[in-house]
C-alpha cells in the first residue's frame, strides 16, 4: 500500500517534535551543587536509577533480586565445608534437621544487602527458651538475626527473635504463633573495614512481618554467645548462613538484593 505524502510529512513532523522534546534538559545545571557530591540540586544529567519490576505481592523477588531458595531445591546452598546440604525440603520449605550444620550460601554477598526471608517455628511447639524453635539468619556468616519461637516464650530479650543476638533487642515482639510463616526483611550495611581496624561498623533495620524491630541500629562487631561483640576483619562479601540449632524450623521464599547507590550502578 502506498503512503500518502501528507501522511509521510505530518509522521516526519511528530518526530521531530518528539526528538525536540527528548533533547529538554530533565533538571538544571544552575542550581547550588549538593554538598559531598558533583551534583547539582535537581541535576538532569545525574544518572538515572535502574528500571525493575517489583514483585506482584508483598514479599515477591523483584526483578533484580537473586532468589536463594524457591521451593525446589538447594543448589544456591552448601555446608561449610563445600559438600551438598543435608537440610531437607518439604512442602516446598527448606527445614533445618538436627546435625546436619548451617546452610550456608554458595555464593557471597555485600556489603549492602537487602535481604527477604520466610520462616516457621515447630508445631506443636516443643522445649523453652532458647530451646524452643532457634534458628538463626547469619550476614557475612558472623551477624545472627536471632531466628526463635517467641510466642509465649520468653528469653533475654537479645536472644529474642530479630534481636541481632546478643547485643540488641528487637523493639517490640512481634512474633506469630509456632507454625505460621513469618517475614523478616533485612536491610543490612555491611562493615568497611582498614587493616585490622573497623572504619565504618555494620547497621541493620529489620522488619519482622511487616513491624520495624531493629531501627538503623549500630552493630559493635560479631554476634556470639555469651561474649563480648568485637569485629573481626573480613572481606566486602560474605555468605548468607542460616543456623542449624537442632530445632526443625521451616524456611521459604529468600531472596536478596545487593543495593548499590544509584551513581554506581
Ligand atoms: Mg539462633
Amino acid at each position: 500500500m502506498q503512503i500518502p505524502a501528507q501522511a509521510l510529512l505530518l509522521s516526519s513532523v511528530f518526530a521531530a517534535a518528539a526528538l525536540a522534546q527528548d533533547a529538554k534538559p530533565l533538571g538544571y545545571q544552575d542550581t547550588p551543587l549538593i554538598p559531598g557530591t558533583n551534583w547539582h540540586v535537581h541535576d538532569g544529567l545525574r544518572p538515572q536509577p535502574k528500571v525493575i519490576t517489583p514483585g506482584m505481592n508483598p514479599g515477591d523477588a523483584p526483578s533484580d533480586a537473586v532468589v536463594l531458595f524457591n521451593g525446589t531445591d538447594l543448589s544456591h546452598f552448601q555446608k561449610n565445608t563445600g559438600e551438598k546440604p543435608n537440610w531437607t525440603i518439604e512442602e516446598g520449605c527448606a527445614v533445618s534437621v538436627k546435625g546436619a550444620g548451617y546452610l550456608e550460601s554458595a555464593e557471597q554477598f555485600g556489603p549492602d544487602i537487602q535481604l527477604h526471608v520466610e520462616w516457621a517455628a515447630p508445631t506443636p511447639p516443643s522445649g523453652t527458651g532458647q530451646g524452643r524453635g532457634n534458628s538463626g539468619v547469619f550476614l557475612f556468616g558472623n551477624y545472627e538475626i536471632q531466628v526463635l519461637d517467641c510466642y509465649e516464650n520468653q528469653t533475654y530479650p537479645d536472644g529474642q527473635a530479630a534481636a541481632i543476638y546478643g547485643q540488641n533487642p528487637p523493639l517490640v515482639n512481634a512474633c506469630r504463633k509456632p507454625g505460621e510463616f513469618q517475614t523478616y526483611d533485612i536491610i543490612f550495611t555491611g562493615p568497611r573495614f582498614e587493616g585490622a581496624e573497623v572504619k565504618t561498623p555494620a547497621y541493620a533495620t529489620i522488619l519482622h512481618n511487616g513491624v520495624v524491630v531493629q531501627n538503623h541500629v549500630q552493630l559493635l562487631g560479631g554476634t556470639g554467645h555469651k561474649s563480648a561483640p568485637k569485629y573481626t576483619p573480613h572481606g566486602e562479601k560474605g555468605p548468607i548462613k542460616f543456623q542449624d540449632h537442632g530445632n526443625p524450623v521451616r524456611f521459604r521464599n529468600i531472596w536478596l538484593r545487593e543495593l548499590k547507590a544509584v551513581d554506581s550502578q
